[in-house]
């Protein structure tokens, strides 16, 4: 029987977290383009669409009194509060990603990473560090998208997510895109590679050799 590589195994959820602007969202984008057996869980957020992004691909736009009710709903895997505004993982997000045979690629912070390794231990964690905070610095303004106030409050906030780095199975520092995108790449095919993650390989390989 010839048996899909692709069913050899259960796919995985893979988190991707750094402090904004350290590149997390470049490195997602290009792991996607260069992978098609990964796809991002889109979130739901409070906060306020920025200009350039799109709902519903970015994320999901909600109001406050939306989001409350989707939390009495149980709809999301982990949510946690980010500079005021809250954000959510949906499970039907993760649920699409998993029954299209791919893995979930999750761009969240320390808070949700800590919730979704309590809902399932297999989760693979990976932090990106930026070069130096004078760089993220220069990184947050160069984006030109935040005023002072709140890219000071980006600066705190980034010195409290990275005291968070140790909890993580996977330590990068982002000093070139393409690089830290080929070593996060190879993160992710080694671990697709593990042995207990390819729980459908028993079978495989007792059709192989038999019960030995
Ligand atoms: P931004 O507003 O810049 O898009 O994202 C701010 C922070 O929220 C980032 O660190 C991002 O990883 C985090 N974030 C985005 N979506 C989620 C989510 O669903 N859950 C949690 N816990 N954090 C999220």
């Amino acid at each position: 029987m010839e048996i899909a590589s692709a069913i050899l195994r259960r796919g995985l959820l893979f988190v991707l977290s750094s402090p904004s602007g350290a590149g997390k969202s470049t490195i997602a984008r290009m792991l996607m383009a260069t992978d098609d057996g990964l796809a991002l869980s889109v979130s739901a957020t409070t906060r306020p669409i920025r200009p350039g992004e799109v709902d519903g691909k970015d994320y999901y736009f909600v109001s406050d009194e939306k989001f409350e009710e989707m939390v009495a709903n149980g709809e999301f895997l982990e949510w946690a509060h980010v500079f005021g505004h809250r954000y959510g993982t949906l499970k039907r997000e993760v649920l699409k990603v998993i029954e299209s045979g791919r893995d979930v690629l999750l761009d969240i912070d320390w808070q949700g990473t800590q919730q979704l390794k309590q809902v399932d231990p297999d989760i693979v964690r990976v932090f990106i560090l930026p070069p130096s905070m004078a760089e993220l610095e220069r990184r947050l303004r160069a984006r030109g998208t935040d005023s002072d106030e709140v890219i000071q409050r980006r600066m705190d906030r980034a010195a409290a997510e990275i005291s968070h780095w140790a909890e993580y199975d996977y330590v990068l520092i982002n000093n070139d895109a393409e690089k830290c995108r080929e070593l996060v790449h190879n993160i992710l095919k080694a671990e697709r590679l593990k042995a207990t993650r390819r729980v459908f390989l028993h079978d495989f390989v007792r059709e192989m050799i038999g019960d030995r």
